[in-house]
């Protein structure tokens, strides 16, 4: 370990030093003496965050390795046949808003995600790799921004293109769209180049008419199912294209099957059908002031608009936010022929994994329904079968659907999520994504993949997206606590996880509650894309109906978040607020635990354990550490955490904010007696009964740390903040005080301290300049430690650290005491080994970022607090962002809470400006970063880039870090 923390400062140095010297050669021509400005320069005018080459090299890491993977030669000369043969290489036209994928000629392809969307590019990419894909063609992402940029109207032109490109389809089918005898059919669905479930428009059997769907009836023998399919047209249409609610047709639907005697819809006869067709175009008309459309080309230009507006539905705006989804121009619309899985019982449809997307296990992962239209899979109506069952169903289906599995992961390296169907016998691919999966199968995926063969060590380690550590990190159910609780209903372990919570059976309750600080689960018969909110904010979600690949299990997959679908022995009382299980009736009042990894509904609150990092996490984590070229340290207080941080890989600690240990017991009272001291004595002698506390937790944290540096940030709060602030505790303080104190002078003094702008105020090391006391005992705490953890063989390397710097002259006369200190108590212990205590501070404060040259004269290091940084750049108190957070988010003003995330552009402006200028008469200056942005994945990357020494995070991040860095290295390279 320690060998390759060495290698990986030098890379850090060699990074960090390449970064100031990349921009300084782009600025500046003029060798030495511009050398210092003229990195300072670059730095202004492109800010870190803008400079990465990431793509681009990921590209090259991937390319580069794509080469040994023999399979997947293979299917890309089998591609390349194909895509000659199609006449793929047809280039994309200046302005081009319409792409065809199908045998006549193929134009888009899997690079073009951006334009024509995940789905459209994947659809022309099967279709060049020569798998079963009905033709079809699809309408740019662009054509969806211009249709915005010019007021809401389709960009002139646009239904031009798609008048030829319906001709080629037709011509490739030999069937007609709107025609009188077997016309051509399609369907419209929206692709944006991200995928989001269900979140927008998909309208199915378009071009039937009143006269087509006799021809349909006609050519395929079967009136019932033509019917079936313009109902269903009449339906989609009106719902989404005109909006009208979808229960004026359900009503209908009552009615005629009242008239029949039947309860199914699929027991209503063919004339029934027919009959149903013309109530709906009643209600059509009534509904929307105009007939159901009859030229096949007008259904087409309204919903091609549809899509176009599903964009901008309050749903898709919340999934876009909630996933962070940014950027985006729009989505395409994708138009392909129909295939049809309800012809009969030898149809069908269903959804796939090409692996497990729970826990990554290499077993085709799927479920179908016999004579079903795709909408009911995804939907979670009808609870479909399990793939493994198609086998005895039809084989040969069967066999080409696992051929066609090992293909599309030879071809994409990855796991795949399809659509498919079967149309009287024949299997069709409708769609092949990257699949969403849980973060515990994404490193089980990506490691077998590299012993596969597929993927080499360095994709393997850019694969998992490193946020989603984060399911992996989080605690599991007491195995002992769980198996003497009381399992209540079983359903499908559609997300892992351990949810503890009371049931809201509305997704807005769910919001309203855990807004409240309540941990509440979501449970719901199904849900829908209008209840994202509420599943997002419950702690896990519990339905009683539908698949593994039902919206709540699809979308709680993608966020991590635990789920079970189709627990069906829970009967749902929405209206009421209970649910029941046999007899047993359970209200908003009752507890309940859901494990996600086994489907287990469980009755009261279990327990939860720890983690542990082993197996293909760790070995995760090894290529990872091979890889990253900037350390990683915790934020820690506690010897126990500061352990945990190690075992999580920590390389020491980065932050230790020493307020958090006077709050516990007895030290409060002895703090609260230092603050309301009535001068310096009786403040030293309240801090003498400090010291031993002190000491005691360094000792703690030096020996948990062994080995690794331990920065300790010395008293930063403002200190009013340790008092209470009640009549009654101020009472209760006074006693605890005695000394003849009053409760009266307590609220003096109490009073005395307050601040109007704390964060502003009294704080950092204003406090040490005021009451060099608390430095003195902080730092004789420090050193006391430090020489007792040396004499009893421990090695440390203690940082202190001041907080709040904002000018050079307030750092040297800190420095300056607490090096005296230092030499005083090493005197005292005639202690005469060496131990280097470095003194540093945070940059903090952007005139600190700005005058960081003075300020590294006399530091040994700089940390940056991103957190008070982030506060003073954008002037937005760290405390009631909440305020108008939401509103800023929601309309789009800030892309991210700049809390949460490092806000490149202008406070990464000033972190490297920091360290520019520090390193500009100190080159070796160590430089890391302690605010709350040293776990975020991109954060990370923005520090890698700026050419820190390390990051620094909560325990429980540091293998996020960890992996980050090594992702930002790769894609560095
Ligand atoms: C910071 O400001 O980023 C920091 C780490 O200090 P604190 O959060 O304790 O103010
Ligand atoms: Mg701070």
């Amino acid at each position: 370990m320690a060998k390759k923390k060495k290698a990986t400062k030098k890379a850090a140095k060699k990074s960090a030093k390449k970064t100031v010297k990349k921009s300084a050669k782009k600025a500046a021509p003029k060798k030495a003496a511009a050398k210092k400005g003229a990195a300072k320069k670059s730095a202004a005018r492109k800010p870190a965050g803008k400079k990465s080459p990431a793509k681009k090299s990921a590209k090259k890491t991937a390319k580069k390795h794509a080469a040994s993977a023999g399979v997947r030669r293979t299917v890309k000369k089998s591609a390349k046949k194909t895509a000659r043969k199609s006449g793929r290489a047809a280039k994309a036209r200046p302005g081009q808003m319409v792409f065809y994928f199908g045998k006549t000629r193929t134009e888009g392809d899997v690079s073009m995600k951006e334009i024509i969307g995940g789905k459209g590019a994947n659809l022309a990419d099967m279709t060049a790799i020569g798998l079963p894909v009905p033709p079809g063609f699809t309408i740019t992402t662009e054509t969806c921004a211009k249709y915005y940029d010019g007021g809401k109207r389709l960009p002139h032109g646009l239904m031009n293109e798609v008048h030829r490109n319906t001709a080629v389809l037709e011509k490739e089918l030999g069937k007609t769209f709107g025609d009188a005898n077997n016309p051509l059919l399609v369907s419209v669905r929206s692709g944006a180049a991200v995928s989001m479930p269900g979140m927008m428009d998909t309208i199915l059997n378009l071009g039937l008419t009143d006269e087509s769907v006799e021809g349909l009836a006609e050519a395929t023998g079967n009136p019932r199912f033509a019917y079936d399919a313009y109902r269903r047209l009449i339906n989609m249409f009106g719902d989404v294209v005109m909006g009208v609610d979808h229960e004026h047709f359900e009503h209908a639907f009552d009615q005629l099957k009242l008239k029949y005697h039947t309860r199914e819809d699929t027991d209503v006869p063919a004339e029934g059908l027919r009959e149903l067709c013309d109530m709906y175009k009643a209600v059509y008309e009534k509904q929307v002031g105009d007939v159901f459309p009859q030229n096949p080309f007008k259904q087409l230009e309204l919903a091609i608009e549809a899509v176009f507006k599903s964009w901008h539905a309050d749903k898709a705006i919340s999934y876009r936010r909630l996933a962070g989804i940014r950027g985006l121009m729009g989505t395409a619309v994708n138009v392909q022929s129909m295939v049809y899985g309800n012809m009969g019982e030898d149809s069908g449809t269903g959804v796939a994994f090409t692996r497990n997307p729970s826990t990554g296990e290499n077993s085709f992962y799927g479920e179908f329904l016999i004579n079903a239209q795709g909408e009911d899979v995804v939907a979670g109506i009808r609870t479909p079968r399990p793939t493994s069952e198609m086998k005895a169903w039809n084989k040969k289906v069967y066999d080409q659907l696992m051929r066609i599995k090992k293909q599309l992961e030879a071809h994409y390296r990855d796991m795949q999520d399809i659509e498919f169907t079967i149309e009287r016998g024949m299997l069709y691919m409708l769609q092949t994504r990257t699949g969403k999966r849980t973060g515990a199968a994404a490193v089980k995926i990506a490691c077998d993949m590299v012993k596969e063969g597929l993927i080499s060590e360095d994709e393997a380690t850019l694969r998992a997206p490193a946020g989603d550590l984060t399911q992996l990190l989080v605690p599991s159910f007491d195995p002992t606590a769980k198996s003497v609780g009381k399992v209540l209903a079983r359903g499908l372990p559609a997300s892992p996880g351990a949810a503890v919570g009371r049931p809201a059976f509305t997704a807005d309750e769910a919001v309203e509650r855990s807004r409240n600080g309540e941990s509440v689960i979501l449970v719901r018969k199904e849900t829908s894309p209008e209840d994202v909110e509420g599943m997002h904010s419950a702690a896990g979600i519990l339905t009683s109906t539908g698949g593994m690949t039902s919206h709540a299990a699809v979308v709680a997959r993608g966020w991590g978040k635990c789920c079970i679908a189709g627990a069906g022995d829970i009967r749902i009382d929405s209206e009421g607020g209970t649910f029941t299980v046999g007899d047993e009736l359970f209200g908003r009042d009752d507890t309940i635990s859901i494990d996600g990894s086994t489907g287990e509904v469980i009755k009261g609150a279990i327990s939860r354990v720890q983690p542990e990092m082993s197996g293909d996490f760790a070995k995760l984590m090894r290529w990872a550490d091979k890889r990253r070229t900037i350390g990683v340290r915790t934020n820690s207080d506690a010897p126990a955490d500061a352990q945990r941080a190690r075992e999580f890989g920590a390389e020491g600690i980065g932050l230790c904010r020493t307020e958090h240990m006077f709050f516990e017991g007895e030290r409060i009272v002895s703090m609260r007696k230092m603050i309301l001291a009535d001068g310096e004595d009786a403040r030293r002698a309240a801090l003498d009964e400090l010291l031993p506390y002190q000491r005691e937790d360094f000792i703690g944290i030096f020996r948990a740390m062994k080995n690794f540096p331990v920065t300790i940030r010395l008293l930063d709060p403002p200190l009013h903040e340790f008092l209470p602030h009640d009549d009654e505790s101020q009472a209760a303080l006074a006693d605890a005080l005695g000394a003849g104190i009053s409760a009266e002078t307590v609220k003096q003094r109490v009073s005395m301290l307050h601040e109007l702008n704390p964060m502003l105020g009294h704080r950092g090391c204003r406090l040490a300049i005021t009451y060099p006391e608390i430095l003195d005992m902080q730092v004789r705490a420090i050193t006391e430690a430090a020489i007792e953890c040396t004499m009893e063989g421990v090695k440390v390397a203690p940082e202190i650290m001041i907080p709040l710097v904002g000018t050079r002259r307030e750092l040297a006369v800190l420095r300056e005491q607490a090096e005296r200190v230092i030499d005083e108590v090493k005197k005292e212990h005639e202690f005469t080994r060496r131990v280097e205590i470095k003194i540093g501070t945070m940059i903090e404060i952007p005139r600190a970022a700005i005058t960081a040259n003075e300020i590294a004269e006399v530091a040994d290091f700089f940390s940056f607090g991103t957190n008070d940084l982030t506060q003073l750049a954008f002037g937005y108190s760290r405390d009631d962002i909440n305020g108008f957070l939401p509103d800023y988010l929601h309309r789009d003003i800030l892309p991210i809470d700049p809390f949460q995330s490092l806000d490149q552009t202008g406070v990464g402006y000033l972190v490297e400006l920091g360290i520019e200028r520090g390193r500009s008469g100190k080159p070796d200056l160590k430089i890391g970063i302690c605010g709350e942005h040293g776990g975020d994945p991109s954060s990370v990357h923005f520090c890698h880039r700026a050419g820190m020494d390390y990051v620094s995070c909560s325990p429980f991040r540091v293998p996020i870090a960890r992996l980050a860095a090594a992702q930002a290295a790769l894609m560095d390279r």
